[in-house]
């Protein structure tokens, strides 16, 4: 298969997988699935939910080498710190979260666990294969450039938001529960899921950081997967918690 015929190939499907995510964040929007934490519906095949976030998670740090390394074009600096931005949100994922998860006997749906690893074996391949064979050359100037300067300090920011809201979650309960509590700290004071906002501002920085077509992606299906998911946990509170934060929004300080 030649170049040209690989070029053409991956933008179809990476078209296609743009379009589905469009789909998806409308879908999630309407349906409210009962496939994760608290809206789980507890009759559905399901395995332990530490495992399940580890096996779900994997096949981003077993493939991210194998598309990247194995392309044709040349690696720089420029190109290994996208990889490397990547890798280690995903070994963070991978190896510690789970570990850090107060989770004692919840499971998580078989199903969910088979969509998210099919979503992180496309999304992993389209941004790794891209790096790897397909992008532009990146002059090492890049690291000065308003799109990685602006995209990096996105990225950083989201990540520690993201981190630091979801310690306040998992602290939330001692080592012997399971149930649910009314968070307060960080930028709980503002929204019910800053871990979700942290998350798309670290990908959104991504995607200017690296200002590629499969990192936007990235972006669009993790605004998809966590802003219906953010305006679900944010009803499920109001609905459990007669005395929940009025002024509180969603995900997007007041505005949603
Ligand atoms: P949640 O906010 O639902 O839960 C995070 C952890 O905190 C879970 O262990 C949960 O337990 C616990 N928890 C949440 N709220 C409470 C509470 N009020 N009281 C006590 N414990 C609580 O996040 P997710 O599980 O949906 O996601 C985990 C991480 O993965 C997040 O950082 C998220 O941004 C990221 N993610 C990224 C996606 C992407 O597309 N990039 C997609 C999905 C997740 P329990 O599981 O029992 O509810």
């Amino acid at each position: 298969m030649n170049i040209t015929l690989n070029n053409d190939f991956y933008f179809t499907i990476l078209t296609i997988w743009i379009i589905l995510a469009l789909f998806t964040f409308f879908a999630l929007l309407i349906i409210k699935p009962s496939s994760y934490g608290r809206h789980i519906d507890k009759n559905k095949l399901s395995v332990n939910n530490r495992l399940g976030w580890f096996i779900m998670e994997l096949p981003t740090v077993i493939l991210v080498p194998y598309f990247f390394l194995k392309g044709s074009l040349d690696y720089n600096l420029v190109t290994l710190s996208f990889i490397s931005l990547y890798m280690i949100h995903y070994i963070n994922r991978v190896f510690v979260f789970p570990l850090r998860i107060r989770t004692r006997a919840k499971r998580i749906p078989l199903l969910v666990v088979v969509s998210a690893i099919i979503f992180n074996v496309f999304n992993t391949y389209f941004i790794a294969y891209y790096f790897g064979n397909l992008s532009p050359h990146y002059d090492i100037s890049w690291f000065y450039s308003p799109y990685f300067i602006i995209g990096f300090i996105l990225f950083i920011v989201g990540a520690y938001i993201n981190n630091q809201s979801d310690t306040i979650l998992i602290n939330l309960r001692k080592d012997a529960e399971n149930g649910y509590k009314v968070p307060f700290g960080g930028l709980f004071k503002y929204v019910s899921c800053p871990n979700h906002l942290g998350e798309i501002i670290e990908w959104i920085g991504f995607a200017i950081l690296s200002w590629s077509l499969p990192t936007f992606a990235f972006a669009l299906w993790t605004i998809a997967n966590l802003l219906p998911r953010a305006i679900q946990h944010h009803d499920w509170y109001h609905n459990h918690f007669e005395d929940y934060p009025k002024d509180r929004k969603a995900v997007f300080p007041y505005l949603l």
